[in-house]
């Protein structure tokens, strides 16, 4: 690891003003995978400004019956929430259904949607990796990439994102709220919130230099049945090959976002409209641009089926 200076801030602003003032400066929350990017040395901040002193710990009602969630909210009180619990279940789930539960005591609701790809080669400091490296080249488009993206990927980056929290957020039309130091506000709707890779698979985010997450807020409650479905290679401790998130009514109509499969949590809210038709209709809609390679082929077959499955299920 890379030696670095480290500050407490002691409010969103400050924290935003002390990243503009240092380069190569990083916010530090929970750490959950910003640590072990430091110990591999595929992060090298100079200076780390821990926000965990800047309040953003509350989860509140807003005006339009909706929910207010601090950027610093941990995983494990978001889950176990009662009105998420009540109205937002899809969110519970996800959250349930990532990492462990010590992580999840630690990781925060604005680091979760920060969290960086889980790619392998990006790991593997003695491989190509556009993202880690721009320019270098993407070891995993001929490589083994079994657990990687087969839509929304680009010739620069097949990598998928990891958040499983996101993906029921998308589900949600969730708004993920800013500021930056002079405290200047933004809403970003979190179907923009994350870039695809394109020819700049390092850019992942809509945020600014010094702008930082305050919190997400969530609608009104939508009702129906909500779900979360997520496949992968061990049942603990392991990123989603596929992940389903759906709220669906009582009239088979609903909403629908793909984990897994992205480089970023994956909607396309004018496939919705085939539900009812079940999930054959559905999903050749929503992975109507699909590439995936020899080794991914098979998350195509696999989200059909796990869309089915969700909406075979009885409520949870
Ligand atoms: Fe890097 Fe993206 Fe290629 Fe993985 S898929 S090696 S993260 S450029």
């Amino acid at each position: 690891m890379r030696a670095f200076s480290y500050e407490r801030a002691t409010s969103p602003e400050a924290a935003a003003a002390a990243a503009i003032a240092t380069p190569g400066a990083k916010f530090i929350a929970g750490g959950t995978n910003l640590l072990d990017l430091m110990k591999l040395e595929i992060e090298t901040p100079t200076h780390l400004i821990d926000v965990n002193g800047i309040g953003l710990d509350t989860i509140g009602d807003t005006d339009e019956g909706g929910l207010r969630i601090g950027a610093l909210v941990r995983n494990t009180d978001l889950a176990a929430h009662p009105r998420v619990r009540r109205d937002y279940g899809v969110l519970t789930r996800a959250l349930v259904a990532g990492a462990s539960g010590q992580l999840r005591n630690k990781a925060t609701t604005a680091g979760n949607l920060l969290q960086r790809t889980r790619c392998p080669y990006f790991y593997d400091t003695n491989m190509p990796c556009n993202k880690r490296n721009p320019g270098s080249g993407c070891a995993a488009i001929e490589g083994v990439s079994r657990q990687l993206g087969i839509i929304g990927t680009s010739d620069a980056c097949i990598a998928t994102h990891p958040s499983d929290m996101a993906v029921a957020m998308r589900v949600l039309d969730a708004t993920v709220e800013t500021t930056d130091a002079e405290g200047a506000t933004r809403s970003i709707p979190i179907a923009d919130f994350h870039a695809l890779p394109g020819d700049t698979p390092q850019v992942e985010n809509a945020l600014e230099p010094g702008e930082i997450i305050t919190a997400v807020t969530l609608p009104a409650p939508i009702g129906g049945r909500h779900a979360y479905h997520k496949v992968r290679d061990r049942a603990s401790y392991a990123f989603a090959l596929v992940s389903v998130a759906a709220v669906v009514q009582s009239d088979g109509s609903g909403r629908v976002a793909l984990g897994g499969v992205a480089p970023k949590p994956w909607r396309v809210e004018g496939a919705e409209a085939a539900l009812p038709e079940g999930a054959s209709a559905a999903m050749a809609g929503i992975l109507a641009e699909a590439n995936p390679t020899e080794h991914n082929a098979f998350k195509v077959a696999l989200a059909e089926r796990t869309l089915a499955a969700v909406l075979a299920a009885p409520q949870e």
